[in-house]
């Protein structure tokens, strides 16, 4: 009997429920094979399955498990607020203590409103920046993924400066015609856009560091010149810190890389582990929300009192600074050990990484963008997912999303890790 038998049973009797038998595409490990475990718990670093299995869980529910899972200070500020009640749909104190919390860590954030999902986040920023322009252009980059708002689940047309098709069915082509996309890091391209029609785009949205393509970072220059040619045509800038929000640093990517955008959002970690997302940035432009301006966005459950105290104590544990010298640690120390097993095994593999974030591609490195990224051996990829799962290693079950390390994660598990790389690395 397969030591997943439960978990199977439950995903084939999902598959007749749920479409896909799941609630998010990519935990139906279509892009590895195989069904996915069901989880029963997860404590620390561990998550346990229906069947009893525990691994060392590197997707951290896709970020928001900066300091492992069920932490007792994240936990016991949830019981607290929920005794008190679930929501209120009118202002409590909690909203305006996060609001000061996310001020006081990011200084390009004025003002700022809470909802609920990463999703909403970007979506309500990109609606604010069209209307405090009036422009109706946008301008994203292939392979960042910005949740799945009609305008942002675009993809590039054929061309370099074509405008976007839909990445969806359902997404009407109208909608996708204002959504312009790029490659990552290509500045000549950056350059040609903005010269014919930097004047029509009512924001640039990007991931500071793109981390749901794998992983790569911003090449050198690159950043510097898009805050110069927003500025220039009028164009405003939208940090997109959803996953690198308080997990790369106490202001996320954008301190680390001296950009100052006119607008972040935020999600994952800000919520501790429940719903939550976050936009924010130029008081002059936030201004222009309802009820003060004219552009609307709203919701019942926005600012939830639950969310909002999951997420302070998570701020509060993040704010001595330690934890995030101690990611970078581990950070490093998983690095060393995977690109020594791979070259003591002849395999291939470009390891890249910031801080805690981290992703391995089955191909020669530097990857800098999309296109490169797509040159990995993802079949290699899907050999060395199954071989850490079946020995105790949860890593992303896509090439294409990154690895989190969290404050749980111990020496030890680390080098446990390492061990169980340097045995799958033998058989790829
Ligand atoms: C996860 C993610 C989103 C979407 O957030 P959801 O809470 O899943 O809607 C948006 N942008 C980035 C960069 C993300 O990683």
């Amino acid at each position: 009997m397969s030591v997943r038998a439960i978990s199977e049973a439950l995903f084939a009797e999902s598959l007749r429920h749920i479409p896909g038998g799941v609630n998010s595409p990519v935990r139906a490990f279509r892009a590895v094979g195989g069904t996915p475990f069901f989880a029963h718990s997860a404590q620390g670093c561990r998550i346990t399955d229906v069947d009893g299995n525990s691994y060392i869980d590197y997707v951290g529910t896709w970020g928001p498990a900066i300091l492992g899972h069920a932490a007792p200070a994240i936990i016991g500020a949830i019981q607290e607020a929920a005794t008190r009640g679930t929501s209120f749909g009118i202002p409590n104190p909690l909203e305006l203590e996060m609001a000061l919390a996310v001020k006081a860590s990011v200084p390009s954030v004025e003002k700022v409103r809470f909802c609920n999902s990463g999703t909403e986040a970007t979506m309500s920023a990109i609606r604010l920046a069209r209307g405090f322009t009036g422009r109706d252009g946008i301008l994203k980059f292939d392979g960042c993924y910005h949740g799945h708002s009609d305008s942002l689940l675009v993809k590039a047309g054929s061309g370099a400066l074509t405008l976007g098709h839909p990445d969806s069915a359902g997404v009407p082509a109208d909608f996708a015609r204002h959504t312009a996309v790029l490659p990552f890091n290509d500045l000549e391209a950056l350059q040609g856009l903005f010269q014919q029609h930097g004047s029509k785009l009512a924001a640039v949205i990007l991931e500071v560091v793109p981390a749901n393509a794998g992983l790569y970072l911003p090449k050198p220059g690159f950043l510097e010149t898009l805050r110069e040619l927003t500025t220039a045509s009028g164009t405003l800038l939208i940090a997109d810190e959803v996953m690198t929000g308080f997990r790369l640093g106490p202001s996320g990517a954008q301190e680390i890389y001296g950009l100052k955008p006119d607008l972040s959002c935020f999600g994952k970690i800000i919520g501790g582990g429940l719903p939550v997302g976050a936009f924010g940035g130029r008081a002059d432009i936030m201004d222009y929300l309802a009820p003060l301006g004219p552009v609307y966005q709203a919701g019942t459950l926005s600012g939830n009192p639950l969310a909002m105290a999951a997420g302070l104590a998570a701020f509060k544990s993040l704010q001595s600074g330690e934890a995030w010298k101690q990611l970078e640690a581990s950070g490093r120390h998983l690095e060393a050990g995977m690109v020594e097993v791979a070259r003591a095994a002849g395999v291939e593999v470009c390891w890249q990484r910031i801080g805690s974030m981290f992703c391995g591609y089955f191909c020669r490195g530097p990857v800098w963008n999309l296109e490169d990224a797509l040159r990995s051996d993802r079949s290699r990829f899907a050999r060395f997912f199954h071989g850490m799962l079946d020995r105790g290693v949860y890593l992303a079950p896509s090439q294409f999303e990154a690895g989190f390390i969290s404050t749980a994660h111990s020496v030890e598990d680390i080098e446990q890790t390492i061990r169980v790389a340097r045995e799958v690395f033998k058989h790829l």
